[in-house]
Order: C-alpha cells, then structure tokens, then sequence
C-alpha cells in the first residue's frame, strides 16, 4: 500500500461480555507509514480491541476494515494472510527452539496460535524457503548474531524482538504489538523503538497497545486512549498527555 493510505479502520467497534462492555464505540485507523498507539489504564479494553480487529475474537457490533474490506468473522488465519500481523501481551516463543526455527514457524503458520501443529505439520519441502525468509527477518531486526541460540536463552527485550521478527516473516503490511516494551530495560527500550522507527519508514502501519506513557512519546505519530472501554483521546502524543481527562485516567488508574 501507497504511504499513508489507510491500511486499518475500526468503526464503532463494540464487544460486550456479559454485563460488561469491553469496547464501546470504539473508532480508529491506522495509516500505511505511521505508528498509532493505544493507551490506557489496565482492563481499559486494548486487548480485547486488539482481538476484535485481527480475528481473534468478534465484535457485538461495529465494522472492521482492513485494506477496505470487511474483516468481521473472517478467522485469525485469513486476516494474517491478508498481511495483518500481530503479538501477544504474553511472550509465546518456542524457548528450546533457536532464534531461526522460531521465526520459521512464524513465517509458516502466518500469524496463527497453533505454534506446535504448526511445527508438527511443516513439510521437509518448504523447510529451506522458509528459513531463508526466516534468516533475512532476523537479520532485518537485528538478532542476527542470535540466529542459533535457543530463544528461551535471549534477554526478555531480544526475545520482544524475536517475537516481532517472526510476526514479520509472514509479510505483513501492519503490524499489532500488544505491550512489547512491558517490562522491558531502559536500553531495550530504546532498541525496540529504533526498530520500529525503521519499520514506519520502510512503510509499514503499526498499532501499538502501551501502557507507558513515557514510550511512546517521543515515537508514535498519533495516540487513541481508553478508558472503560470507550475512546476517551486522540491525537498528537504532546496535545494527549496535557489532555485533563487522560491525567485523570492515569492518576485514577
Ligand atoms: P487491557 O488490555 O486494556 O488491559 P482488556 O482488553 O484485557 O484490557 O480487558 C478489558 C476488560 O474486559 C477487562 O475488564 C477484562 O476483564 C474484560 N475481558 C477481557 N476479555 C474477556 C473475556 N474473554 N471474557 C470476559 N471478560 C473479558
Ligand atoms: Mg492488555
């Protein structure tokens, strides 16, 4: 997609759990060149809206399109494929795996969660065009002296890498990192923003969910914040963080 071209439109987006209303109303796009953030405090409905735009999950109501085209219903695998790639909150690394069988996985199952039938069914076939694409990934983030190292021995911020390094091998044109700074050191930090710097000006759309305020200033074009499920912000980091009613989320939080 041509840059800035709208790769991702959430409209009035609303999942409800029970009596609880885990995203409510909830409208965003992301743009091809551009890393949006989501914010807010914990239980405030990121993850859950990261689930309803990339297939995980489904919406109560509310539209999703991705490259134009309606995406509801479609199942994880085919949004993946469609070039929609994301990360889980939690790390879900094969760790007695190396770095390159764990990308190549990826790559295989494009965005799936079946990490382990996806290993078990990989055909001998595809093997040596998946970990060449694999090997240019790694390289391409920066883990290439890592490259034979079982994951489960890297540092928690080269394993957020890793994670991310396989969420590209499927080619995706956006990317949905659920908190990959949680956690992370200062310099890590700062590593993982580098890398995603270099992934918007390659061209690629990014949604980010962050609980630190303090990462993505300084990094993201645009925030969207929530709270109680509901978009309670939007726009330039700088306008956001003087924003009253996001202070008063933070400090309620
Ligand atoms: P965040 O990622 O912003 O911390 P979540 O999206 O994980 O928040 O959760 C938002 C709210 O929805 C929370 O109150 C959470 O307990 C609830 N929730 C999330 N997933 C489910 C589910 N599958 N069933 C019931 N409640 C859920
Ligand atoms: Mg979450």
């Amino acid at each position: 997609p041509a840059a800035g071209s709208v790769l991702l439109e959430a409209k009035a987006v609303t999942r409800r759990f029970g009596g609880l209303l885990a995203n409510n109303n909830m409208s965003l796009e992301v743009r091809a060149g551009e890393i949006l953030a989501l914010i807010g405090p914990n239980g405030a409905g990121k993850s859950t809206m990261f689930n309803q735009v990339s297939g995980v999950d489904t919406p109560t109501s509310g539209e999703v399109l991705f490259l134009g085209e309606s995406v509801v219903g479609k199942g994880s695998r085919t949004i993946a494929r469609m070039g929609m790639s994301r990360t889980f909150q939690h790390v879900r690394l094969l760790p007695t795996m190396s770095v390159l069988e764990n990308v190549a996985i990826g790559a295989h199952m494009r965005g799936s969660s079946g990490v382990l039938s996806a290993a078990w069914r990989m055909e001998r076939s595809e093997e040596a065009r998946l970990l060449a694409e694999a090997a240019r990934q790694i390289e391409r983030v920066g883990l290439g002296e890592h490259m034979f190292d079982e994951a489960g021995s890297l540092a928690l911020g080269q394993q957020r890498i890793l994670e991310i390094a396989r969420a590209l091998a499927s080619d995706p044109c956006l990317l949905l990192l659920d908190e990959p700074a949680a956690g992370l050191r200062y310099k890590e930090k700062e590593a993982l923003g580098d890398l995603l710097r270099k992934l918007r000006a390659e061209g690629m759309g990014v949604l980010l969910v962050e609980h630190d305020m303090d990462f993505v200033m300084g990094l993201v074009d645009r925030v969207v914040v929530m709270e109680f499920g509901e978009k309670i912000a939007e726009g330039l980091p700088e306008d956001v963080q003087r924003d009253p009613a996001v202070l008063a989320a933070y400090l309620g939080g």
